[in-house]
Formats: C-alpha cells, sequence, structure tokens
C-alpha cells in the first residue's frame, strides 16, 4: 500500500491529522518516507545545500568551531553534526581541522535516515564515527556542534488566528485526494505571546520538537562548555505561511505525492532562543557570517589555485558557488544563523553577543 493510501486509511480511522503528523510520516516513514528512502541532494537530487554548492562552507565553520574550542582552553571535546545529510559538511570541517593542534574531536552525527547514514559512513571512509537517533543521546562532554538545514526539516504545526483563538490547519480527505483544513478556533496558551504581534486572519507556525532539542543541546553547552552554530532559511518569529514541498528543484503541492517531496518549513530564531539554556549570540545572515569568517580571501585563493592550473570550468563553477553562498538574492540574507555558546564566555568568531 502506497504512504498516500496508508495515510487516507489513517484519516479515515482517526479524523483529519495535524501538520505535523502528515510531515512526519512523509519525511520520515521508514519505508516510504523522503529521507529514509533516498539521497535527495545535488543537481541531480531535488535540492542543492550550501555544504553541496562549496567545500567553503564547511572549512569556514569548522574554523569557526576549532577556534572556539581554543577561546575556552581546548581540551576533549565532540564535533557533533545534526542531520548531516551525505556527510560533506563534516567531512570538509575535518579536513580543514586537521591542522589546529590538539584538535582532536570524537565525531558525532544525529540521524534519523538509515539510508543517509549509509551515504555519511562512505562519505566519512576512515573516520570514527558515533551515530545517534536523538540528541539526547549525546555525551556529556563539551560540544561543538553545527546543524545545517536541519531544523526546517522538522515537522510543524500551523494556526490561523480567528478573533482570539486559533484554528489548525490539518490534513484530512476528499475520496482520494488528501486536502487541507482547519479545526475549530479555540485559545491556546501556547500561542499567548503571539497575540500581540498578529491580527485575525495572520497563520503562525510551531516546532514542537526544535525547543525540546535546543534544551538538551544548549544544556550540555553551558555545563560542559561547547558552542553550537545553526543555519537555516526562517527569520526572528516569523509570520505566516512557509510551508512548501519541493521535487525536482521545484515547488511542488505538499499532498500531491506524500514522501515524494521535501517537505520544509521557515525556522523561528526566536524559538531557538526562547528555548536555549545557555547564551545566544544575535541572528546574523549566512553572508555576514560567511565573510566575517574570510569566504572573501578563502573563495581568492581557491580561484587563484584554479586560474594557475588553467582549468576555466572549475573556476566558473567556484565564482558562481561563492555568489550563491552570499549574494542577498540568493542564499545570503535568506539564510541565517545563531551561535550558541556557555554564558560568560565569548561567542564563535563571526557572531555578536
Ligand atoms: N545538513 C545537511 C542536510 C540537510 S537535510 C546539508 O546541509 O546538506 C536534513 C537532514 O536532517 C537529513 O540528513 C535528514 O535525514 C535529517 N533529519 C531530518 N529529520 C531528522 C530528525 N528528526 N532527527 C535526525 N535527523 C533528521
Amino acid at each position: 500500500m502506497s504512504l498516500k493510501a496508508q495515510l487516507i486509511r489513517q484519516i479515515e480511522v482517526d479524523g483529519p491529522m495535524s501538520l505535523a503528523d502528515y510531515m512526519q510520516a512523509c519525511l520520515l516513514h521508514p519505508e516510504f518516507g523522503y529521507y529514509a528512502t533516498r539521497d535527495p541532494f545535488g543537481q541531480s537530487g531535488d535540492f542543492i545545500t550550501a555544504p553541496e554548492i562549496s567545500q567553503m562552507f564547511g572549512e569556514l565553520l569548522g574554523l569557526c568551531l576549532a577556534q572556539a574550542w581554543m577561546d575556552q582552553g581546548g581540551g576533549a571535546c565532540a564535533l557533533v553534526e545534526l542531520g548531516p545529510g551525505r556527510g560533506t559538511l563534516m567531512a570538509d570541517m575535518l579536513r580543514a581541522t586537521k591542522a589546529v593542534p590538539g584538535f582532536a574531536p570524537e565525531i558525532h552525527l544525529v540521524e534519523a535516515s538509515p539510508a543517509l547514514r549509509d551515504i555519511q559512513r562512505a562519505t566519512l571512509k576512515g573516520v570514527d564515527v558515533i551515530w545517534h537517533d536523538s540528541v539526547a543521546e549525546l555525551p556529556e562532554t563539551p560540544l561543538f556542534l553545527v546543524a545545517n538545514e536541519f531544523f526546517d526539516a522538522l515537522p510543524i504545526r500551523q494556526f490561523l488566528r480567528q478573533g482570539r483563538g486559533w484554528a489548525e490547519r490539518r490534513v484530512g480527505r476528499d475520496g482520494d485526494a488528501l486536502t487541507f483544513g482547519l479545526s475549530e478556533p479555540v485559545p491556546m496558551e501556547a500561542l499567548a505571546h503571539r497575540l500581540q504581534d498578529t491580527g485575525d486572519g495572520d497563520v503562525v507556525e510551531l516546532c514542537p520538537a526544535a525547543p525540546q532539542i535546543v534544551a538538551e543541546v544548549s544544556d550540555r553547552i553551558q555545563r560542559h562548555g561547547g558552542a553550537g552554530i545553526i543555519v537555516d532559511y526562517g527569520d526572528w518569529a516569523s509570520k505566516g505561511d512557509t510551508f512548501q514541498a519541493v521535487k525536482d528543484h521545484a515547488p511542488c503541492d505538499p499532498l500531491d505525492s506524500p514522501g515524494q517531496a521535501d517537505l520544509t518549513a521557515h525556522v523561528d530564531f526566536k524559538a531557538i532562543c526562547d528555548a536555549s539554556g545557555c547564551a545566544t549570540s544575535k541572528m546574523t545572515t549566512q553572508a555576514a557570517l560567511l565573510y566575517a569568517l574570510g569566504i572573501g580571501p578563502r573563495a581568492q585563493a581557491l580561484a587563484e589555485k584554479l586560474d594557475d592550473a588553467g582549468d576555466q570550468s572549475a573556476l566558473d563553477q567556484h565564482l558562481a558557488a561563492y555568489r550563491r553562498l552570499t549574494e542577498p538574492s540568493e542564499m545570503g540574507s535568506l539564510f541565517k544563523a545563531i551561535a550558541l555558546y556557555p554564558k560568560g564566555a565569548t561567542p564563535p568568531p563571526g557572531f555578536d553577543p
């Protein structure tokens, strides 16, 4: 039975489901889930992420975390990635930090998809990696952590404001088709704070898993030391419907083919800060962060190398990748970054307290 048929049967029995339950099934269903069954990244996949665009992204974030480690006095630690995709970002971080004296972290990856774990194992061949299903399993040690396009993949619930109540957007069925519907509006404690900055008809989104994940990670950073860098598309206290489906690099109907398209929502960085038990930096843009970490000179050095080698096509590709990561019209300002670090410590390079 297809995932769509399974979902329709479930709705028949239990009634309409929240967007979060729908996303969870579409992305991580063990047999049909989007991440559980495929490698969605790159030109031939459905979308392309910053580490797949250029090695510079992982190199700079790796050096940023290694500098934070030095600033905190060095010592034993874990280098952690949440949702590592193909493992490219971790591989680039490890290559760039190989020369940092004494930096020999344990490598911990939090990954839900068995198919992607296999790809990460191949990318990180020769590296001792410890995989986890959830952040709760991370070690009690200083954590230097990165999460790129991880939080946008976590299931969200959506609410439409009606008066002082909220109607939840749900997935129901109409014959053989999945359809969107709305529950009766009710007042909601969890959204009480949004009554001030929204009006009738506004949509807000809640990501129930994000605060728990942030709390777990930030608590370790506060108690043992470390730093976390979160990069994703989104904004501060985001408003509006940002739920989207992408297939073959193009938007598509999120209800059309469950399990076949990537489903995401913008990340609410305020919700991340509110859930943190350690210090959080100011939110910055991906472009500002990469420039502060030295992407300009790094891009130039790589360009000169390719130019010297006479490899025009690689040079063109490299310059296009540089623009894609940093230009405001591309990923530069849509993507934001924030850092977690212990209270009283300095934030990692590139971030303001
Ligand atoms: N960071 C990578 C991949 C981003 S895609 C990159 O930048 O290329 C999202 C990643 O998070 C995938 O590896 C996906 O399998 C993983 N993922 C999604 N939901 C998860 C969850 N609940 N727990 C652990 N990993 C999850």
